[in-house]
């Protein structure tokens, strides 16, 4: 069962960001190198009430050490679907222990929602938008509940869907920061060459993109990084990504 849900703090809270607010960020960051960039935003507290979540997936490393540089006090989450290869959790606690990362947490699905929705434990082999939905959505948006802003590993070369991703975007009332948004390969290639940073240990198999042990498959040369996740199916994004509508449920 995942951690209990945290007090929000109401004294600490922060007015609502605006498109107004994102537009602002991204004009004043404008140029300005990822590490600057997190440092400044950490130290004069603009991002309020903020979390980074992070798969532990082959490229979350460099995130996570950019932020933990930049001030190690910044909470990371997890969310554990129950369904993930036993090497990323163990990615998990080896980069957390490495990087210093002070507070790091855990969200998980819903055991009465699972018993529920997923009661033979293989939704996702019919139904796997329902699947990520109990979770992966669901738990997310519980960990986000208290937060004015994430932190996110997405980058805009990952695959076709990701293109053109600012640095700041209001996703769902909450400022969502990319601060990966414009990196590319050979930049994160670099980073890890640089740092020494430990690789999770199922990339060198032939996964450049881990998700969930049932849904993850090998990536053959010259495929889209990303074409192991939901082999066969339609399906290119988990939603976490997938801003919510009002009053509709999520969409993946
Ligand atoms: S990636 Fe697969 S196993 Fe994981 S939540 Fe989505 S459908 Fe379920």
């Amino acid at each position: 069962m995942g951690e209990p849900a945290r007090k929000i703090d109401i004294i600490g809270s922060r007015p609502a960001f605006t498109q107004a607010d994102a537009d602002a960020l991204n004009a004043r960051f404008a140029g300005v190198d990822t590490m600057s960039m997190l440092r400044a935003l950490f130290s004069e507290g603009i991002l309020g009430r903020t979390a980074v979540v992070s798969s532990f997936g082959t490229e979350s490393a460099v995130l996570l050490d950019l932020v933990a540089r930049a001030d190690k006090s910044v909470p990371v989450v997890f969310v554990d679907t129950l369904k993930m290869f036993p090497e990323t959790l163990a990615y998990r606690d080896t980069l957390v222990e490495t990087l210093g990362i002070e507070n790091s947490w855990t969200v998980e699905p819903d055991p009465v929602v699972l018993a529920a929705k997923d009661g033979t434990d293989l939704r996702w082999s019919y139904d796997p938008d329902g699947c990520c939905e109990i979770r992966k959505v669901e738990p997310l948006k519980r960990a986000k509940a208290g937060l004015d802003s994430w932190i996110s590993g997405r980058k805009a070369f990952q695959s076709q869907t990701r293109q053109n991703i600012a640095r700041f975007e209001i996703e769902d009332g909450r400022l969502k920061v990319n601060p990966l948004g414009d990196w590319v390969k050979a930049d994160l290639e670099a980073y890890f060459a640089e740092t020494h940073l430990p690789r999770h240990p199922l990339e060198v198999d032939g996964y450049p993109s881990i998700g969930c042990q049932p849904c993850t498959s090998k990536v053959l040369p010259g495929e889209d990084p990303r074409a192991g996740r939901w082999r066969g199916w339609e399906k290119v994004e988990c939603g976490i990504h997938v801003p919510e509508k009002p009053g509709e449920e999520p969409v993946f």
